[in-house]
């Protein structure tokens, strides 16, 4: 007999190795360890086969199998396949990516009395003592009672002789980590229980939907658009329920485990059963330990990040993918995959209900449910039954939104925002100031020259930090201090430029200096001013009146007293080289402003804005996602543009701009031309530097009614065949990130 396995090794192809008859009760899905060239790896068991597929050379036997159970079980096997195929990557390496914990094993020896024969040499008495008394010690032990020199050598002498034997365990290896499992449930004790909530008649149709659904194994996805507050969360925890109680698993996926603690929260008060959260916080071994208790049924619920698309389950009922338009679903580098669209797979090889959740559903998923791929719900009212908020825009160019003066004290607050901000906050409400920025400003500019001050890694401008006086490029953290002299016409002429949290964050507090304030950014949590979860369930308890930050504070937060939501700088998305720039903004601010008014207090939104005719901004205003999304349908079509053509990008780097150049000419010379898609570059990225590598990209566009993937193959192995070593190369199917 003969194995099939994938090791992590970026090599597109799996390994065939002999199977000695002490192995017949190998399965897919068991961990392996075999020899490669002169060590040890280990690699998952893919296929067993009669024959070996390739005959030329000698064939391997395997070494040992590590799991006694397959790990992986076929619907993984099935999901990790796909995505090597989809995103073609090499098998291994889509598996290393999707479980490195499991891939780290590491040998341990251990000595075993066997008798006293033979002459002892009276230096290795002391061990051979030792042994003899105890019968069987591991090598860390015998190394702390006799040091280390010289004893594995002696080992394998007295080994030969008869005296001992030598036997090497392969455990997992979990680095020396210190994270903490955020939540579980004995941290639930303390949580109050929180009875299921009344069904509106909108969100009691949706439940018998899914429900009827549930029971008849029906595989097509569902997509539950609500606006915000409209309680889609209800929804799925009756779907949860129904899940549990037919004894089936459960896996919730969230955008950003970290920004969602009251989901968690929310879960633990409602159903009081042990759950495993999988996050990118985890170490290896906590990953380890809540696989192992999915694997043996202990636990039923999964609530996670992307990467929990990857959790073992024996029989997973429902699959929730909330807020599915979130962009941190998609991974950047490594595995290009997109988490929900990994769940749709998943689920349907899993035959489990998929509902993809959000109050603005991305183009892709509207386009399926369009083409009936997926079944469209709608929950149009909040589940309190509180009105959506006023929105206003104010328009920053207008003189009568403006500080007068150069030097006014305020430039980030306009008049009309402040004025409503102080009427919140008399009547005892709260207020959200919103800039998706963090620092205090994006660029030092030179007023003389015009002159940036940029990083020397990265074609960006560096941001101004004020809390650490320096200057920090958001791409590759290189700091330095400010500088008062430009550093190209020579003249104290700086300036800082353009808008942050920090800076926002100072100007609020200036212009209310008795209202209690707190920043939420990646900055402050990461530095531990703010301990998020305190801020926001400070904020939520009425201990703060005004909180400024970024998106971390627009995911799906319900805070009751919030009554008045400012947009700072409305527009700061849309000038990203990037055609969902649009859609984001909207999604964006739709999400922010939702914030608002959630319960009894009317909700109000101020959107500050230099453009307040764009059609995004317009549609956020109006409250009319559809109206947006018939626009951004229409634009996306005309143009081809994802969803109607599908995309990928083929990126290339040197550390050295002339090779880049050089491959650049080569490969335009030699692009394969197909009727399947249109090729767009090689042009330089629209981030030319990053991280002292110089890179350029070619953008593959479908041609319509075609398929692209096996001309994507063949493009990357022409790319590939014609780079030396010093050109990197990485092919990113449905990119979103176009810099
Ligand atoms: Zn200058
Ligand atoms: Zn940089």
């Amino acid at each position: 007999m003969y194995v099939e396995l994938a090791l992590p090794i970026p090599m597109g192809t799996l390994f065939t190795y002999a199977l000695p008859e002490a192995f017949s009760f190998c399965q897919p899905g068991m961990l392996a360890l075999v020899p490669v060239g002169r060590s040890q790896r280990v690699g998952v068991v893919w296929r067993i086969l009669e024959e070996p597929a390739w005959t030329q050379g000698t064939i391997r036997p395997i070494h040992d199998i590590l799991t006694p159970e397959p790990l992986f079980d076929a619907d993984l096997l099935y999901l990790l396949d796909w995505m090597s195929r989809y995103y073609l990557k090499p098998l291994g390496q889509v598996v290393a990516a999707a479980m490195p914990a499991h891939l780290r094993f590491e040998p341990h020896h251990r000595a075993i009395w066997l008798a006293r024969i033979g002459s002892i040499k009276p230096e290795w008495e002391p061990l051979v003592a030792l042994l003899e008394k105890q019968k069987s010690l591991t090598l860390t032990t015998l190394k702390r009672h006799l040091g280390a020199q010289d004893l594995e050598k002696n080992l394998r002498v007295l080994e030969k002789q008869g005296i001992l034997r030598l036997e090497t365990q392969y455990r997992p290896k979990y680095p020396h980590e210190t994270s903490t499992q955020p939540w579980s449930l004995s941290s639930a004790v303390d949580i109050e229980e929180e009875p299921a909530k009344e069904l509106n008649p909108e969100q009691r149709m949706c439940v018998d939907y899914l429900t009827a659904a549930l029971n008849t194994g029906s595989s097509r996805p569902f997509l539950l658009e609500g606006v915000t507050g409209s309680g889609k969360t209800e929804v799925y925890f009756r779907m949860v329920e129904t899940c549990l109680i037919l004894g089936r698993q459960v896996l919730l996926l969230v955008p950003e485990i970290g920004l969602t603690p009251q989901l968690v929260h929310r879960y633990l008060a409602r159903f009081k059963t042990d759950l495993a959260i999988f996050h990118s916080g985890m170490s290896s071994r906590q990953r380890f330990e809540a696989w192992q208790r999915l694997r043996s049924g202990q636990a039923r619920v999964v609530i996670g990040a992307r990467s929990a698309i990857f959790a073992p389950f024996i029989d997973l009922g429902l699959i929730v993918v909330d807020e599915e338009h979130d962009p941190s679903y998609k991974q950047e580098g490594g595995i290009p995959y997109h988490g929900r669209d990994m769940a749709v797979v998943r689920g349907h090889k899993a035959g489990a209900l998929v509902i993809l959740g959000s109050a603005t559903p991305s183009m892709e998923s509207l386009h399926n449910a369009n083409q009936g791929r997926f079944i469209h719900l709608k929950l149009n009212t909040r589940a309190t039954g509180a009105p959506l908020p006023t929105i206003r825009t104010i328009h920053l160019g207008r003189e009568e939104n403006q500080r007068t003066g150069a030097r006014s004290k305020h430039p980030l607050i306009s008049l009309p925002l402040e004025r409503a901000l102080r009427q919140t906050l008399d009547k005892g409400l709260q207020g959200l100031l919103f800039l998706n920025r963090r620092g205090w400003a994006p660029s030092l500019l030179c007023h003389r020259c015009g002159h940036a001050v940029m990083c020397p890694n990265c074609s960006v401008t560096l941001t101004y930090h004020d809390k650490k006086s320096q200057l920090i490029c958001h791409y590759c953290d290189h700091r330095q201090p400010p500088m008062d002299v430009c550093p190209d016409c020579g003249q104290l002429s700086l300036f800082f430029f353009g808008p942050g949290t920090e800076q926002l964050e100072k100007e609020t507090r200036d212009c209310f200096p008795t209202a209690r304030i707190a920043r939420i950014d990646r900055d402050s949590v990461v530095s531990k001013e703010v301990d998020l979860e305190k801020t926001l369930s400070a904020f939520r308890d009425g201990d703060l009146d005004i909180l400024v930050g970024t998106q971390m504070t627009a995911k799906g937060h319900h805070f009751p007293r919030l009554a008045l939501v400012g947009v700072v700088l409305a527009e700061s998305g849309l000038w990203q080289p990037d055609f969902r720039a649009a859609e984001r903004t909207c999604q964006l601010l739709t999400q922010v402003a939702g914030r608002a008014g959630r319960e009894d207090n009317a909700g109000e939104v101020w959107i500050q804005t230099f453009d307040p005719g764009h059609y995004a901004l317009k549609a956020v205003v109006h409250n009319d996602n559809t109206g947006f999304v018939r626009h951004e349908m229409a634009l996306r079509q005309e143009t081809g543009y994802p969803p109607f053509q599908r995309l990928a990008l083929l990126r290339f780097s040197s550390l050295i701009q002339e090779q880049g150049e050089r491959y650049c000419r080569v490969l335009a010379e030699n692009l394969p031309v197909s009727p399947v898609a249109t090729l767009l570059g090689p042009a330089p990225s629209p981030l030319f530097k990053l991280r002292n590598r110089y890179r350029w990209q070619v953008l593959i566009k479908e041609n319509p009614g075609e398929k692209l993937h096996g001309f994507l193959g063949h493009l990357l192995k022409t790319a590939e065949t014609l780079a030396s070593n010093a050109i990197r190369i990485d092919l990113d199917v449905d990119p979103h990130s176009f810099l």
